[in-house]
């Protein structure tokens, strides 16, 4: 990508986070393609100081109110505007000064600046894929009419969006999600019932935040994936399908009417699909190590074990429904896994909690924005019955 084009400025949501922080590497790499613009964090209030002391956006967010002074007080010599609390995140996403948002916000969290900044018609490198399970019909629509485009940062997405490419008419007949397994492939659940936080945590392939780790393990994950995947690429349940393959080195394929599969493959590194979406649609340079086929002379690839990770079929569940069933199974799986995190809940319970969940809270056909955000807090609460908090 030559130098030639003006400078993309970056608004990242959830700039201290894995991916937020990715990002930022590949922009310091290229700071002749890129400006911050700004940069948002839920509580990290030190790592955000330094991201801004150093890429000098012109706006930050602290989203606890607690840390704001200090935040303030730290970039008092600056002129970066600071800005804290919930609502602010929308505030900001509002602002007319930036090109592309990062969405790289974990969870329900990240669907209300991703809406703004879909309004304002901005670009989207989606990460969070919360917000298309949530609420994807919406999004999409919002999209389309204000002509945002979205570009997916997820790894398995970033493969078929670029597997797609010159394709446009050429319709899909199905695409191929690849999924590592997780730490715990192979295991059945007289081992998941005593598996503990930190082994969970323990990703085999990719260091992620810790929702998204343990959604690895439990198959949420690549549920969450194939509810993203429909709404990005406009598919129905019988056209994803999911298969297991450990080195993560496939990240996905699309499979024509032909017959013909295109894969995009690499080594398992979420720079790269961060700096193909903020490129796009250049291809930006880089030096990270290649892959090579003499170092894995074997790739291999297996079903799932549907019957051990039973998340991903309430998942699958909740595709076919369509509605707000997919709303409703994010909401508890998001509670579920903050109690795993806090070792309120055991491994297993997390499915548990999300099935019962997913039985209780009633169905809505075609909800309204308004329907999705309580449906989301029905959800939780229910959830947080169930385990006490
Ligand atoms: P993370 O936990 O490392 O970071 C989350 C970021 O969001 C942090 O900056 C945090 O400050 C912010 N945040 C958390 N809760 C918030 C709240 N309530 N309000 C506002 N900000 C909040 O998460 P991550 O692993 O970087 O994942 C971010 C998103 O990207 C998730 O939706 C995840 O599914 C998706 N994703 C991540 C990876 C990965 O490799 N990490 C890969 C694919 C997709
Ligand atoms: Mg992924």
């Amino acid at each position: 990508m030559s130098a030639d084009f003006p400078k993309k400025r970056v608004a990242i949501f959830g700039s201290t986070g894995s991916i937020g922080t990715q990002a930022l590497d590949v922009i310091r790499s290229n700071k002749e393609l890129f400006e911050v613009e700004i940069l948002t964090a839920h509580t990290n209030d030190e790592l955000l100081i330094n991201q801004a002391i150093e890429f000098k956006p012109n706006a930050v967010v602290i989203v606890d109110e607690a840390k704001y002074e200090k935040v303030k007080a730290a970039l008092s010599s600056t002129d970066i505007k600071v800005f804290a609390g919930e609502l602010a995140l929308e505030e900001v996403a509002d602002f007319d000064t930036y090109d592309i948002m990062i969405a790289a916000i974990v969870g329900f969290a990240g669907l209300k600046p991703t809406l703004k900044a879909v309004e304002k018609g901005r670009i989207i490198a989606l990460a969070n894929k919360e917000t298309l399970v949530v609420a994807g019909d919406i999004v999409m629509q919002k999209a389309i009419e204000h002509k945002s485009p979205i570009i997916p940062v997820d790894s398995e997405h970033s493969a078929i969006f670029q597997c797609l490419i010159g394709e446009a008419r050429n319709p899909i007949e199905r695409i191929i999600l690849t999924a590592s397994g997780g730490p715990f492939l192979g295991k059945k659940p007289n081992f998941l019932v005593n598996v503990k936080r930190d082994h969970a945590l323990q990703h085999p392939n990719w260091s992620m935040g810790a929702k998204i780790s343990i959604d690895s393990a439990t198959l949420m994950n690549k549920g969450l994936e194939m509810i993203e995947a429909k709404w990005l690429f406009n598919l129905n349940c019988n056209q994803i399908e999911v298969v297991i393959h450990p080195q993560s080195i496939i990240h996905s394929m699309v499979q024509f009417e032909d017959g013909s599969i295109k894969a995009q493959m690499g080594l398992p590194d979420m720079k790269l699909p961060i700096q193909y979406a903020l490129g796009f649609p250049q291809r930006i340079k880089n030096d990270f190590p290649r892959f090579s086929f003499k170092k894995y002379p074997s790739l291999n690839f297996e079903e799932p074990d549907y019957k051990t990770f039973r998340n991903l079929g309430l998942a699958i569940d909740a595709l076919q429904s369509g509605g707000n069933k997919a709303c409703i199974l994010n909401a508890a799986n998001e509670i579920a896994v903050w109690a795993f995190l806090k070792n309120r809940i055991g491994f297993l319970d997390i499915t548990a909690v999300v099935e019962k969940t997913m039985d209780a809270i009633a169905f809505i056909q075609k909800p309204t924005l308004q329907e999705y955000f309580d449906t989301d807090g029905e959800a939780r609460n229910f959830a947080a019955s169930l385990i006490n908090i």
